[in-house]
This record gives C-alpha cells, sequence and structure tokens, in this order.
C-alpha cells in the first residue's frame, strides 16, 4: 500500500472529459446487466446476486459511488446499507449478526456502504475490542465469503484509496460549501491522525481477506471520475461473468398476441 498511486488511472489513459461519455456508455451497460439479473430471478428463478462492498477513509467516494455508479441502475433491483457505527441491538450479537441481515436478496445488487469489514479497521485501530476478538475475525469473513459465492453471489470487493493530502482537499471543500455542511463530521478531522494505523489495519485487510472466490480491488480514488468508470466496468464485469441472457416467453407469444388484437 506504501507504494500505491492513489491519484493513478489503470486501464484509462484519457482524462476526465474523455470519461464522461464513456461513462454514460457504460452506465446503459450496466443497466441492462442489472436489469437482465432482475428479469432471470423474477421469470425464472435464477437465485443469483451480486454484492458490491465499498471500503474506504472518509471522504474516500464511497458516496459518489452510490450517488453516480448505483445511481445509474433501477432502484427496484437495488440494496442499499450503509454501515455506521453498531447499535446497542448490533452490538450485543455477533459482527456479522447486522451484515447477514442485509445481504441482497436472488436478483438483486447489493450495496455496502461500508461493511463487516469496519469490525477488522476502525475497531482494531481503536481497540474497540481487544486482539483476541478481532484477530480471528479475518478467518472468519473468509469463510463466511465462502459461504455466500457458495450461496450464488457474486462479491465485488472495492477498497478506495485517497491520499492524506486529497482527503484534506475533500474536507476543506465540504467546509468552503454550505451545500456540503451536512457532510462534514469534525470526528474526521480527528480520525487523521490515525492514518498510519489505518494503513496499517487496511494493509493486513488486504493481505488476510483477498482470496481467490472474492477478491479485493485496490481503487485509486483521488480521481473521482476515474473510481466512478472504474466500478462501473467492475460491476460490468461480474455481471457478465453470470452468462445472463433475457429469459424467455413462458407463454405462447403469437397465441398471445391474436388473443390481445380481438379484444
Ligand atoms: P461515511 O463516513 O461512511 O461517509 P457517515 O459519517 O455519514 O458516512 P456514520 O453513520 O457516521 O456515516 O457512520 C460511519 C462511521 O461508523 C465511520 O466512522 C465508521 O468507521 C463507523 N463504523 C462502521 N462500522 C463500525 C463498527 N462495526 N464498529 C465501529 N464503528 C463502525
Ligand atoms: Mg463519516
Amino acid at each position: 500500500m506504501a507504494d500505491f498511486d492513489t491519484a493513478a488511472t489503470p486501464g484509462f489513459d484519457g482524462g476526465k472529459a474523455d470519461a464522461a461519455e464513456l461513462q454514460a456508455e457504460r452506465s446503459a451497460r450496466l443497466a441492462e446487466l442489472q436489469e437482465m439479473l432482475y428479469a432471470n430471478w423474477k421469470a425464472a428463478g435464477d437465485h443469483r446476486s451480486v454484492l458490491l462492498v465499498l471500503q474506504g477513509m472518509d471522504a474516500a467516494g464511497k458516496g459518489g459511488i452510490v450517488k453516480h455508479v448505483v445511481g445509474a441502475v433501477n432502484p427496484m433491483g437495488v440494496r442499499y446499507t450503509a454501515f455506521g457505527r453498531p447499535t446497542e441491538e448490533e452490538l450485543a450479537h455477533h459482527f456479522l449478526w447486522r451484515i447477514r441481515r442485509a445481504l441482497p436478496p436472488a436478483g438483486h445488487i447489493g450495496v455496502f456502504d461500508r461493511s463487516h469489514y469496519e469490525d477488522v479497521l476502525i475497531v482494531r485501530v481503536h481497540n474497540l475490542v481487544p486482539p483476541e476478538v478481532w484477530e480471528p475475525r479475518y478467518d472468519e469473513i473468509n469463510a463466511f465469503e465462502r459461504e455466500l459465492v457458495d450461496a450464488g453471489t457474486t462479491l465485488v470487493k472495492v477498497a478506495m484509496f485517497i491520499s492524506l493530502g486529497r482527503q484534506k482537499e475533500q474536507l476543506l471543500e465540504r467546509l468552503d460549501d454550505p451545500t456540503k455542511h451536512w457532510k462534514y463530521n469534525p470526528g474526521d478531522v480527528d480520525e487523521r491522525q490515525h492514518w498510519p494505523r489505518y494503513q496499517e489495519a487496511y494493509q493486513a485487510m488486504l493481505e488476510r481477506t483477498s482470496t481467490e472466490y472474492a477478491p479485493w480491488h485496490m481503487l485509486p480514488a483521488d480521481r473521482r471520475w476515474y473510481g466512478r468508470l472504474a466500478v462501473t466496468e467492475l460491476l460490468i464485469a461480474a455481471l457478465e461473468a453470470l452468462g445472463l441472457s433475457w429469459p424467455p416467453a413462458d407463454f405462447d407469444v403469437e397465441a398471445e398476441r391474436k388473443r390481445l388484437l380481438t379484444t
């Protein structure tokens, strides 16, 4: 992670202006594939689903991915969940309890805005539980994700990385713009003190939970437009790998046409 270039745009050699046109085109493709996933569940009982897991420091742009990438598809087929500080009730349960309750139903795209990974990130950095408790979580997470994949959920795990300097710019932008004050959290400034420990925790997460069945994608997130394009492509690739096609009619199309025309 120390060598990771957060301003890079791997796989894309154009700039922001070129990205806009491509984004529109690829968003349309993503929307089509999502509709196909949904249609196959509705019409043919296909039980498969996709789960997008978004992790990243404050102001990394998770919200922008949700708004612009997920926002391009039909909300009917999306199950969005943001995971903030656990409630009393959630804390009384195993850390995966609230996660299981938010999993996407068949035919849907689930979106986790933060996730079970907070339980090995902020929890580790702030010692919210002792190491004996968070340490085994990496293996528990791997086993949990194996179970999800075996049950037909494709995981798309995206870790968004911005530089400390870029984060400062983003937070300043929120202060400078009254329409963005609602996004500003004074606690985010305190969290900046813990940046090296977060880097360490992210590194451990990548090393220990990137599996062949549920790999992590490290997303350079300094350039917002690039992140959107990249996550759109990751979702398209995940959906295309399902080999979907439009479900055939389970009725006689010609007979129905005749019947309809006589009404
Ligand atoms: P975000 O920072 O994601 O853009 P937000 O600040 O509006 O959104 P909040 O509802 O305040 O969202 O929740 C986010 C905070 O909750 C983060 O600081 C995150 O680290 C913390 N959090 C999430 N899951 C856990 C967890 N399992 N244990 C402790 N803290 C958690
Ligand atoms: Mg926050």
